[in-house]
């Protein structure tokens, strides 16, 4: 007598339950774990096409909105500043000339000119590490909408060898846009450490050098504005993993890098130049203290970037170290200053929190004394008021707290200067 199972089988390929590893009953329909495996592949050929109509449109400012919308987040840096908002209007509007499809905030379309075509300006930001660079991209990519990743240039290896693959970059990237290819492919990307991959030394033929030149070779790929395949999870590439293609040619890369010892290769190269003309007079002019404001590419090929890494990123320009001045501005003036946002999390508990001028004084000059920058000024603060943070949520008749100079003093006298060592 035949048995129910028998007249079970899949709504989609019509196999019997016994065929199947697996088959799952809906209302009044049945699918197979075959049929299944089918269907999540449609989707993720299909889904991204249709995500690429949803692309949103990129609302391009003009480089001083640009710049002033970064004013409000990042302090100081003023040249670096113009510098990325010329590069980011001609980055996005050079995507608008060749997609033609992109709107700048005037609703007018970019004149399309088939003759000329604009090349793609990745950015090279050289500067001291905690001075602002990976804020500066992530600003951008925070007024564009665009999607953005960060990617650490010592953990990429050449193919082959134990570390990340280049294309792991993308996966990120890929990531961060939600698998939409289409929102990837316009996207930012922030590779940190770019200095860390400088060859080394100068005869890169000996010895193979993974770490070093192989990277650069490989970036370059990425760089150049090629077709690549991305494993979607990261990872090694195998050969059963579905890759998925994308094009970097509207990606913007933008490196950074603290390239230490390269005061010393600018002031070689300016020396070099000014001797035999009015000598003097020109090394009057220079600010030694300040030698990365002279930076050109050609200093980059001398640190060890290889001439074709240095040609694909011709936007090349610095950050100056902050003073005392701009810490103190940065622990209250930026949009989501430091002080605004413990403020707010007190706030959030009922309680008002004010904090005497003197206090932001006190937390500057030991941020500088402890050599911890920018970075430093958050872990100080949060050592002064975190007893309070502990205790003062259940304390029920609470609402306000202040923090004056003496208070401060106490608290951080009571932490281990040791543990504020930022990383
Ligand atoms: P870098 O990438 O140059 O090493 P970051 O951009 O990561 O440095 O800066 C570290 C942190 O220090 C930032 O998250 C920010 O809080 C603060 N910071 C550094 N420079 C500035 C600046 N110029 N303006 C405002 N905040 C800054």
């Amino acid at each position: 007598m035949p048995d129910r199972s028998d007249f079970e089988k899949c709504s989609f390929c019509g196999k019997r339950r016994k065929e199947t590893n697996l088959l799952i009953a809906g209302i009044d329909a049945y699918i197979c774990d075959e049929c299944i495996g089918q269907a999540q592949m449609i989707l993720s050929e299909e889904l991204p096409r249709k995500h690429k109509d949803a692309v949103k449109d990129i609302m391009l400012m003009k480089p001083r909105e640009i710049k002033a919308y970064i004013d409000q987040y990042v302090i100081g840096q003023e040249e670096a500043k113009i510098v990325l908002s010329v590069a980011v209007y001609n980055h996005y509007k050079r995507i608008g000339v060749s997609d033609a499809g992109i709107r700048h905030k005037s609703g007018a379309r970019t004149a399309v000119d088939d003759e000329v075509e604009i090349e793609k300006s990745n950015i090279i930001l050289v500067g001291e590490t905690g001075t602002g660079k990976t804020l500066l991209a992530r600003t951008i990519a925070k007024m564009l909408q665009v999607p953005f990743c960060i990617a650490d240039a010592t953990v990429l290896t050449e193919a082959g060898y134990v570390g990340e693959d280049v294309e792991s970059v993308l996966t990120r990237l890929l990531q961060s846009a939600d698998y939409n290819v289409a929102a990837a492919e316009r996207g930012i990307v922030f590779i940190d450490e770019i200095d860390k991959i400088a060859r080394k030394g100068d005869n890169p033929s000996i010895t193979r050098d993974v770490s070093g030149e192989g990277v650069q070779q490989a970036l370059l790929k990425l760089l150049e504005g090629t077709s690549v395949n991305v494993p979607p999870q990261g990872g090694r590439k195998h050969p059963e993993q579905k890759m998925i293609q994308i094009d970097t040619k509207n990606i913007l890369f933008i490196c950074g890098g603290a390239f230490n010892g390269m005061e010393k290769i600018i002031a070689s190269r300016m020396q070099t130049n000014v001797i035999g003309y009015s000598a003097s007079s020109m090394e009057q002019l220079i600010d030694k203290d300040n030698m990365l404001q002279y930076i050109a590419p050609q200093d980059l090929r001398k640190f060890g970037l290889i001439p074709e890494i240095v040609g694909r990123m011709p936007v090349v320009t610095f950050l100056n170290p902050l003073d005392k001045t701009a810490l103190r501005r940065i622990l209250t003036e930026p949009k989501n200053a430091i002080v605004k946002q413990f403020a707010r999390l007190f706030e959030m508990d009922g309680i008002a929190l004010t904090i005497d001028n003197n206090v932001f004084d006190f937390i500057v000059d030991k941020a500088i004394e402890f050599k911890l920058g920018a970075r430093g000024l958050r872990s100080i603060f949060e050592a002064i008021l975190t007893d309070d943070m502990f205790n003062l949520p259940s304390k029920k008749d609470v609402s306000e707290l202040h923090v004056d100079l003496g208070y401060a003093e106490l608290k951080l006298s009571k932490t281990n200067i040791a543990r504020l060592k930022v990383a």
